[in-house]
């Protein structure tokens, strides 16, 4: 029997055949990384401090995860069984649609927003349903309030919202809970450090909803993988069933228990963030470029026709951005982390040189800019 020949007619399911796959463009990323809304330098010194004691030995053992969940709970006010620590919230994301999706059933996101919610709907129900904003780029509450049926089981929203930076208020969330208690109501906070607003404090009163946080950002533990869920215990107990035991590495736990101890660091860096998204939104004001007023760690710009060459030429005074013209409305689009004040500055002077070798023009100076163009415009 030839193995090779045989294996062409292995098959995976259905579904993962039609689903769509992510490449997010992680080569070649020595550089400024204005590119993924990392944290730009460090996470707290005390992660580092951890990270020296970690010991050969230590690194034979199995991970134990319940301690440090004990411990986020209590940061958080929690019990223990409300949280669920997880391989960043891309695996959160990956363990909900596991656990509450079937084919037929349908899930509800507002797009544009982080194509992950798509990959992992798409592999367990053809129900993925996408409310899609207006050119406003801001959430369509009323005509997603309306996209809500007795099929949807799984609804699925971030705020601040990744790539537009916009938020849903906590009242929409709410509201959204109430009108489909059949279903379970994630919302993504994944920057919620850099606007403050969560649901987090509802969850006794709103037991279908499951906020999602993320260590990768505002802590800047992105190469770590750790994030978490909290909701009821009793939802959290399926998804629970749903993981790996050792779904997080013993590393990252270590890490995250000092991590989440260090509040000055955290407020620093988001102190950080909130005064250099100002910075850089005065900046673009100043260049004439449009942007979505953005409550995250980065902005949506208007940049036309002339997106692709902005990246490159951006690459090449060494900083990375990232191109979002292939999002569901967002042609021309290009969007930039803010990080710490330093690199704020060095991402604001390669724009300035950036757009003036390629020719980019003002609004005021350009027909085509003045129509598809213009500061503030979101607003
Ligand atoms: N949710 C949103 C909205 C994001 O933008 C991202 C990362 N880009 C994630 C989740 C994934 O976060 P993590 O690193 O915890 O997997």
């Amino acid at each position: 029997m030839n193995v090779a020949t045989e294996l062409k007619t292995v098959r995976p399911r259905r579904l993962i055949e039609e689903m769509p796959e992510y490449h997010p463009p992680l080569a070649g990323r020595e550089a400024l990384r204005l590119d993924f809304n990392e944290n730009t330098v460090s996470p707290s010194p005390r992660v580092m401090e951890r990270l020296r004691q970690i010991t050969a030995e230590g690194l034979t053992k199995y991970p134990e995860r319940e301690p440090a969940e004990r411990l986020v709970a209590a940061h958080f006010g929690l019990a223990a069984g409300q949280v669920l620590l997880t391989n960043g919230v891309d695996e959160a994301i990956h363990l909900m649609c596991c656990t509450f999706l079937e084919d037929g059933d349908e899930a509800l996101i507002a797009t544009p927003t982080f194509f992950m919610y798509d990959v992992n709907i798409s592999m367990l129900t053809r129900g993925l349903v996408k409310v899609q904003s207006d050119e406003t780029l801001g959430f369509a509450f009323e005509r997603f309030l309306a996209a809500i049926t007795e099929k949807t089981k799984l609804i699925i929203i971030a705020s601040p919202n990744n790539p537009t930076g916009a938020t849903v208020s906590r009242e929409q969330l709410l509201a959204i809970a109430k009108a489909a208690p059949q279903a379970v109501l994630m919302v993504d906070e994944a920057y919620y450090h850099f606007h403050g607003e969560s649901v987090l404090g509802d969850l006794a009163e709103f037991p279908n909803i499951v906020v999602a946080r993320t260590f990768s950002k505002a802590y800047g533990l992105a190469n770590l993988r750790i994030g978490m869920l909290a909701g009821s215990a009793e939802l959290l107990k399926y998804v629970r069933k749903v993981g790996s035991p050792y779904n997080v590495n013993g590393v990252a736990l270590d890490c995250l228990s000092v991590a989440i101890k260090d509040e000055a660091y955290v407020a620093w860096y988001v102190e950080q963030v909130r005064i250099g998204r100002e910075r850089m939104m005065a900046g673009l004001d100043e260049l004439g470029v449009g942007y979505f007023p953005s409550a995250a760690n980065f902005v949506l710009m208007k940049i036309g026709s002339k997106h692709k060459e902005l990246v490159d030429a951006m690459r090449k005074h060494g900083v990375l951005l990232r191109n979002r013209s292939t999002d569901p409305g967002c042609d021309g689009y290009v969007r930039i982390t803010i990080g710490i004040e330093e690199h704020v500055t060095r991402g604001l002077e390669a724009l300035r040189i950036s757009l003036d070798e390629i020719g980019w023009k003002r609004v005021s100076e350009s027909a085509s800019q003045q129509a598809g163009g213009g500061v503030r415009e979101f607003e």
